[in-house]
């Protein structure tokens, strides 16, 4: 195989899904199954088919591109007349339509074959092995492993289970030391400090009597707000003992009024004593 020339093309060998570079210039970053159609200057598949008069071919861009620099074979050194160079569009098209090619992913794993016509129409934007690009952490990543990779990807999102911020976990060990803090321990009873993880057992000894202090008013206000209760049930309660002994008094005076007798142990029936002989 001839060995590329003295200036970069871009062979991109597969990796690029996006790259325009290779639709437009050098050879097409193709395996064919046979090797013919190597360009003598890219050695890619020859794009563009152009013969010297030696015999020699390779693609019109590469050609031209070395002709600017000497008007020779590169790979047999005999010199020629520009204008006696052939295109060919009958090996265009057996380059594109009729020889085989692997897919530009096959040694990631794809076992895809066929033109470099099909390759573009059918195969490259379905390719499971086809590279996109992770947006959180820009790395080329195969098109089927997108899912696995969002699970382990360095810059994923996350909750802190502490704090509950979500943070890049790239920058997990920057939260727990530099971000995140949790409420004060006394936070309920009313001290809404927060403080970072690592700071908080020096923040509970420094303010100890504070917290303490918070702590004894919570309890009072609590006392306070249950004797109030307290007061205001036995209020409630005098006030209905009170209504009913008022009832109890009309009632009385009802019964004297109609002279109802009150049902006493005289009123029932008396049994007579028998009389003994
Ligand atoms: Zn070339
Ligand atoms: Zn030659
Ligand atoms: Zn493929
Ligand atoms: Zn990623
Ligand atoms: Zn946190
Ligand atoms: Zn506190």
């Amino acid at each position: 195989m001839a060995a590329s020339r003295d200036y970069d093309h871009n062979n991109t060998n597969g990796y690029s899904s996006s790259s325009s570079n290779e639709d437009e210039y050098a050879g097409y970053p193709f395996d064919f199954l046979e090797t013919d159609f190597q360009c003598i200057i890219c050695t890619m598949v020859i794009r563009g088919f152009t013969e010297l008069p030696c015999g020699h071919a390779g693609c019109k861009f590469c050609i031209e591109k070395w002709e600017k620099q000497k008007v020779a074979c590169c790979e047999c050194q005999e010199s020629y007349d520009k204008t006696k160079k052939q295109e060919s569009r009958y090996n265009d098209r057996k380059i594109k339509h009729e020889r085989q090619a692997r897919c530009k992913q096959h040694e990631q794993g794809c076992t895809w074959q066929g033109s470099i016509a099909d390759y573009k129409d059918q195969h490259r934007k379905r390719c499971g092995f086809r590279n996109v690009r992770c947006r959180l952490c820009n790395q080329k990543v195969a098109h089927q492993e997108k899912e696995g990779h969002k699970l382990t990807c360095t810059h994923r999102l996350v909750n802190c289970t502490t704090c509950g911020a979500q943070y890049s976990f790239i920058n997990k060990k920057k939260h727990e030391d530099e971000e995140c803090k949790l409420p004060c321990d006394y936070y309920q009873y009313g001290c809404h400090e927060k403080v970072y993880k690592p700071h908080m057992e020096r923040h509970l000894a420094n303010l100890a009597r504070r917290h303490i202090e918070l702590v004894k008013s919570h309890y009072d206000r609590i006392v306070t707000e249950l004797v109030s209760e307290k007061d205001k049930k036995i209020t409630e309660l005098n006030t209905t003992v009170n209504l009913q002994s008022e009832h109890i008094a009309e009632l009385t005076t009802q019964l004297e009024v109609n002279k109802i007798p009150m049902a006493t142990s005289s009123s029932s029936p008396t049994v007579k004593p028998a009389v003994k002989t």
